[in-house]
């Protein structure tokens, strides 16, 4: 294997699952008791707009009684003491790995506790409970809408992402089934670019086969372990 420079670590929910918030499950996808379809989708939204807002409030407070894991706190360590590049994008729209202290990471699927406008795109911070029909603070229709990218949106920052991913010399996939693209693809574009890729999942995922190294358990267990032996050298 070369020297390992950049890194580009990709997280699902996998790596929030020991925090206690909930994966998808079920063959079905269910999240928290719902179908993937009725809210996840844009057509969710336009046909049950208080079904989903209610749904996205509910995940946003749930937010409060959850803390960082081992998982989160060790990519964050990694972040503040990798010398060289170090790019973490995560699938979750929680944020613990900001609360566990990591800068900046990207999250192509939006965020819970961010509000966008339909009509003018502004994105902005958001905490509170967001109902249907909340105006917007710079065009001032009443078209916000959580910040969560919907099955058949195009995914955040996907530029930075393939450019860090063409450049790194090691990917790390953490917690995610590997059944949802663009991400589920990431692992196959790293390779094409020569990088090293290892996976860490309770179960192997949709994507096993593509990666050079599986390691199956707890990301509370294996990601720490990981992040020692790479700043160990
Ligand atoms: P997923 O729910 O499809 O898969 C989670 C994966 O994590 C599974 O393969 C499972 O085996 C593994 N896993 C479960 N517990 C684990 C643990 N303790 N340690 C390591 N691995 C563990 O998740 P996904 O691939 O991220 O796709 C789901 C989509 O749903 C994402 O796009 C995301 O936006 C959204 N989602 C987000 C959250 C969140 O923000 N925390 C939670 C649920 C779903
Ligand atoms: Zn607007």
């Amino acid at each position: 294997m070369t020297e390992i420079r950049n890194i580009v670590v990709l997280t699902g929910a996998g790596i929030s699952a020991e925090s206690g918030i909930a994966t998808f499950r079920g063959p079905g996808g269910l999240w928290e008791g719902h179908r993937v379809e009725d809210v996840c989708t844009p057509e969710a939204l336009a046909r049950d707009p208080v079904l989903v807002h209610r749904f996205y409030d509910e995940r946003r407070a749930a937010l409060a009684r959850v803390a960082p894991n081992a998982a989160h706190v060790a990519l964050a360590r990694l972040d503040a003491e990798w010398p060289g590049g170090l790019l973490i994008v995560t699938q979750n729209v929680d944020d613990l790995h900001e609360r566990a202290g990591a800068k900046r990471p990207i999250h192509m699927h939006g965020e819970l506790k961010s509000a966008l406008c339909a009509h003018c795109g502004d994105r902005r911070a958001w905490e509170a409970a967001l109902p249907p029909a909340t105006e917007c603070g710079r065009c001032g229709l009443p078209a916000l809408r959580p910040d969560i990218v919907f099955f058949g949106e195009i995914p955040y920052r996907m530029d930075e992402i393939d450019t860090a991913i063409a450049d790194c010399d090691l990917f790390v996939s953490i917690g995610t089934s590997g059944a949802v693209y663009p991400a589920a693809g990431f692992v196959r574009t790293a390779r094409h670019w020569g990088a090293h890729t290892l996976e860490m999942n309770l179960d192997p995922s949709e994507g096993s086969l593509f990666f050079d190294e599986t390691r199956l358990g707890r990301a509370g267990e294996l990601v720490p372990a990981w992040v020692n032996a790479v700043l160990a050298g």
